[in-house]
C-alpha cells in the first residue's frame, strides 16, 4: 500500500487532507511525491519558522541529539535553561514552564491563574473568560476555553468554569468577569483560527487595565502569533501591554513539538513543587533547536517580517477578486470573492501552498522567506483570485 492507502486504512479520519504527500523541502520550497515544487506559505501552520530543514536549526538539534536526547525533569539540562532565559528576555515574562503543545501551554496558564485566584480571593474565583470566535486548543479544557460552539458539540460535558464574551466590547467583558468571579481573562491579540482578525488596541489595553485594577490574571495566547510572527517578538508588544501570563508553542520549536507557559511578575511563583509537570517538557533536543530559532529572532529579522507583511498587504489590498486583507506581520487572512477553498486548490495546482482560516485564505510564510519567492507566490494568488 502507498502512503495514501495506508492513511485511509490506518489513520483516524480527523483531518481533511489535501491530495498531496509532501516528502522533502528546503527553506520555503517543498516537494511532493512526484517531485513537483511548491512555495510553502503555510509552514506547517506557523511552525516552520525558518522553513523546512533549515541548516542552522538542523545542526543545533543534531548536535544535541549526539550528546543527550532526553533525561527527564528530575535533572538539570542546559538547553531548556538557556531557552527559558531567551524567552524571558524577549517577552518580559519572569518564569517559564515547558510542555509539548499549544493546548498544554494554555492549560498551564489556566492552572496558574486559578491557583493565584484561589489563594488570593477564594476558591469560588475560578472562571476563565475568553472571547467568542477564539481558538485555544483541542483538549477538553481548552475546548471549553474555545468560544466556538461547533468544536463543542458531542464532547460535552467540557471542563466547567469557562465563559465567552464578545470581542471588542470592553464593558461587556468587564461585567461578565465580575459577575462570574473571574480568575483570568484569556485572549488572542489576533484571532488566528477565527479568521486572522486583530482585536482593537483599545479593547486589549482596556482589559489589561481592568485586570490590574481587579487583580484578575490577564493572559494572552501567543501560540500562533508568538515568536516573531506578528512583527514583534510577541503580538502583545504591538498593542503596548504586558500580560500576567502568556502561552506559546507552534513556531517556537521551528518544527519540533514544544509549548511554553510564560509567567509574568505577578504569577511567577504561583506554581510550586508538584503543582505541574511533563515527561517530555523541556526536552534537550527540542530546546536546543528552539534556542537556535529564538536567538535568530532579533530586531533585524522583525523589521524584515514587517517589510514582507507590508509588501503582501500592498500587493493584495484592492486587487481584483480580493475583498479585504487582515492580520498582523506574517499572519495574514484574505477575504476572496471566490470561495477560499477553491482559491487554495487553484494555488496548489500552480505550485503555491496556502491554507484557510474560516472563510479566508490564510498565509503564514516562513519569517525569512526570500523576497523573490514571496513575490512569485503573491503573483500566483492575485492571478487565481482575479
Ligand atoms: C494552534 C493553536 C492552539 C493549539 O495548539 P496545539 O499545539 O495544536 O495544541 C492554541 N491556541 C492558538 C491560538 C492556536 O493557534
Amino acid at each position: 500500500m502507498n502512503t495514501k492507502e495506508l492513511d485511509a486504512k490506518y489513520i483516524a479520519h480527523t483531518y481533511g487532507r489535501f491530495p498531496l504527500e509532501i516528502v522533502s523541502g528546503k527553506g520555503s520550497l517543498v516537494y511532493d511525491e512526484t517531485g513537483k515544487e511548491y512555495i510553502d506559505l503555510g509552514t506547517g501552520i506557523a511552525v516552520n519558522t525558518f522553513g523546512v530543514s533549515d541548516d542552522e536549526w538542523v545542526a543545533a538539534v543534531t548536535a544535541q541529539l549526539g550528546k543527550l536526547q532526553h533525561m527527564s525533569n528530575l535533572y538539570y539540562t542546559e538547553p531548556c535553561a538557556r531557552l527559558a532565559q531567551l524567552l524571558c528576555e524577549k517577552s518580559g515574562m519572569k518564569k517559564i514552564f515547558f510542555g509539548n503543545s499549544g493546548a498544554e501551554a494554555n492549560e498551564g496558564i489556566i492552572k496558574a491563574a486559578r491557583k493565584y485566584a484561589a489563594e488570593k480571593k477564594g476558591p469560588e474565583w475560578y472562571t476563565i473568560i475568553t472571547l467568542k470566535n477564539s481558538f485555544h486548543g483541542r483538549t477538553l479544557t481548552t475546548l471549553a476555553a474555545t468560544g466556538q460552539d461547533k468544536f463543542h458539540q458531542l464532547f460535552n460535558p467540557l471542563t466547567p468554569g469557562f465563559e465567552s464574551a464578545a470581542a471588542n466590547d470592553l464593558e461587556g467583558i468587564k461585567k461578565l468577569a465580575l459577575e462570574k468571579k473571574a480568575a483570568g481573562i484569556l485572549i488572542e491579540c489576533v484571532q488566528g483560527e477565527g479568521g486572522v482578525i486583530a482585536l482593537d488596541a483599545d479593547f486589549v489595553k482596556g482589559i489589561e487595565a481592568f485586570c490590574r485594577e481587579q487583580d484578575i490574571a490577564f493572559m494572552v495566547d501567543e501560540v500562533q502569533t508568538g515568536n516573531g510572527r506578528s512583527g514583534q517578538y510577541y503580538a502583545y508588544q504591538t498593542f503596548g501591554v504586558l500580560p500576567d501570563a502568556v502561552s506559546t508553542a507552534k513556531g517556537l520549536g521551528g518544527g519540533l513539538p514544544i509549548g511554553a507557559v510564560m509567567l509574568g511578575e505577578k504569577l511567577q511563583d504561583v506554581l510550586g513543587p508538584g503543582d505541574h509537570g511533563s515527561t517530555f517538557g523541556g526536552n534537550p533536543a527540542v530546546c536546543a533547536g528552539a534556542v537556535n530559532i529564538l536567538s535568530r529572532i532579533d530586531e533585524k529579522l522583525l523589521e524584515g517580517v514587517r517589510k514582507k507583511s507590508a509588501y503582501i498587504f500592498g500587493a493584495l489590498e484592492g486587487a481584483k477578486g480580493i475583498e479585504s486583507v487582515s492580520g498582523l506581520g506574517l499572519m495574514i487572512g484574505i477575504k476572496t470573492a471566490k470561495p477560499a477553498g477553491e482559491v487554495v486548490k487553484a494555488c496548489m495546482e500552480k505550485g503555491v501552498l496556502c491554507i484557510t482560516a474560516k472563510d479566508k485564505v490564510r498565509l503564514l510564510p516562513a519569517l525569512n522567506i526570500p523576497d523573490e519567492l514571496l513575490k512569485k507566490a503573491v503573483d500566483v494568488i492575485k492571478e487565481v483570485c482575479a
